[in-house]
């Protein structure tokens, strides 16, 4: 196929998804034999099928059979609509494939990165020279790399010889509403999970200090000794922000490393209004923030932002035969400071989103998605709903009187709101304690009318469930 037919069969797809998308239901009802059924009958792979065939009937499956989650009525789970600019990037980067592993191979690309990561991290509160950060799969690598600079900090003997070989065992410190990345890390890491101790919240679902205190303290007479403490600013759940300051103070304390687990929440460093909620961020020894979630880029693109490069460049250090030595005074290379070997260029994406419409436009959309959430809460409180979670930030948990009778419940409301198709939200256990249904404000093109509607279905299916 001539490639400028392709890009336009491409483009013309984009568009007119884009165009139909508010008209999709925004999930589908499928069962896995009938995806593979059709799949099998339209693709059979023995021979090539021309390009021009297969692009719309791809689109048209992924049209029928995905959860859009860049619909503006996607309630869900941080996954955003996404920038024009960061569907450019992902094409740019696909068309020059540059190799990031070694800066000599990519030096545009690398310093593209870089200079899009300073520009965050300054948000942050992190600057200056002793910074190091890179772009990651998503939140869950960058917490993974925090983990292991942590460790390589703290273990400097353990890259050799284990951490098996630690006379006292690391522990890790987060509040049982953070995210579960760190049981797979803990695993990963070889720390195995009991090495993740999870310290009871407050009302408003926040780590509690007093209770990690306490925590630690226990933990120290049974041999374990505090390696990290976890500060999640904005849980996946209820989007609780943990009391940053207190934390650092009580890591600094017992020697721990603060990580900041800000995957979505960091965002909102980008809002004068919001920024108060990260306070004590900039004290943190690593940060993740997620740009696949609320900066509105495909998936996946992930950061970790670090003020100890000594650390990253331990936990990660490697030299080969066929790799360049030394990258030289002014550069690193990712392969030798990150979890990657071959690195795609994740952060274009993120740079042409960003330099498109700069923090400035950034701050008017995080604020905009937040007033969208105050919205919403408004209207469930005036229908009768009750809002389960106390957060400035665009999520919502919330239950009804009949829920909590259980007249009906969040899986029966969820499977009517499904089936109607007009809007997706999911459910959640908030604080261990109360099943609720949640809805998050992902799309920047989520607007008045969409709450409106939202509140619609909740209603409908709330009544169509209900016990007499
Ligand atoms: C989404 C999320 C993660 C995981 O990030 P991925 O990009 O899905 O790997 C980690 N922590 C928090 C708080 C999150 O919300």
């Amino acid at each position: 196929m001539d490639p400028m037919d392709m890009w336009r069969m491409v483009a013309a797809e984009a568009e007119s998804f884009t165009a139909a998308l508010r008209g999709l239901p925004v999930g589908p009802q499928v069962s896995p034999a009938e995806v593979r059924g059709e799949l099998e009958r339209r693709f059979p792979l023995d021979r090539g099928t021309p390009l021009h065939r297969l692009l719309p009937e791809v689109g048209e499956v992924l049209r029928r059979w995905t959860v859009h989650v860049t619909h503006p009525r996607y309630f869900g789970l941080f996954n955003p609509t996404v920038r024009e600019a960061g569907m450019a990037g992902e094409a740019l980067a696909a068309v020059y494939n540059p190799q990031l592993a070694a800066w000599s191979h990519a030096p545009a690309a690398n310093e593209i990165e870089r200079l899009t990561l300073r520009r965050l991290a300054a948000a942050l509160g992190f600057g200056g020279d002793g910074l190091f950060a890179n772009f990651t799969t998503g939140g869950a690598e960058a917490n993974l790399t925090g983990v292991l600079a942590a460790l390589a900090r703290r273990y400097p003997e353990a890259a050799g010889r284990g951490l098996w070989a630690l006379s006292r065992r690391p522990a890790i410190y987060l509040s049982g509403e953070a995210h579960h990345s760190f049981v797979k890390i803990a695993r990963m890491c070889g720390l195995g999970t009991e090495a993740v101790r999870n310290v009871p919240v407050d009302d408003r679902l926040a780590l509690d200090p007093a209770a990690l205190q306490r925590a630690i303290h226990a933990d120290r007479e049974r041999g374990f000794e505090p390696a990290m403490v976890v500060a999640t600013a904005g849980t996946t759940g209820a989007g609780a922000v943990d009391p940053i300051p207190d934390l650092a103070d009580l890591a600094e304390e017992c020697g721990a490393w603060l990580h900041v687990d800000a995957a979505w929440g960091a965002a909102a460093a980008l809002s004068p209004r919001l920024r108060p909620l990260l306070r004590g961020i900039e004290r943190a020894r690593s940060v993740t923030w997620d740009a696949h979630k609320w900066l509105s880029v495909p998936m996946g693109a992930g950061m970790f932002f670090c003020r100890d490069p000594e650390a990253a460049a331990r936990a990660f250090a490697v030299t080969t035969s066929y790799m360049p030595e030394r990258a030289g005074e002014e550069v690193l290379d990712p392969y030798a400071t990150t979890a990657q070997w071959s690195r795609r260029f994740i952060g274009l994406k993120v740079f042409l989103a960003l330099a498109e419409i700069g923090l400035d436009g950034y701050r008017g959309l995080v604020e905009r998605q937040t007033e969208m959430g105050d919205g919403l809460r408004r209207r469930l409180r005036a229908a009768g709903w009750i809002i389960a979670n106390d957060t400035p930030l665009p999520v919502v948990c919330f239950t009804h009187r009949d829920l909590r009778e259980g007249l009906t419940s969040t899986a029966a409301v969820l499977g009517e709101v499904y089936r109607r198709g007009r809007a997706w939200i999911s459910d959640v256990v908030v604080g261990g304690r109360e099943r609720v249904l949640r809805a998050c404000i992902t799309s920047f093109q989520t607007e008045e009318a969409d709450l409106d509607v939202l509140l619609e279905e909740v209603e409908a299916a709330r009544r169509a469930t209900r016990r007499a």
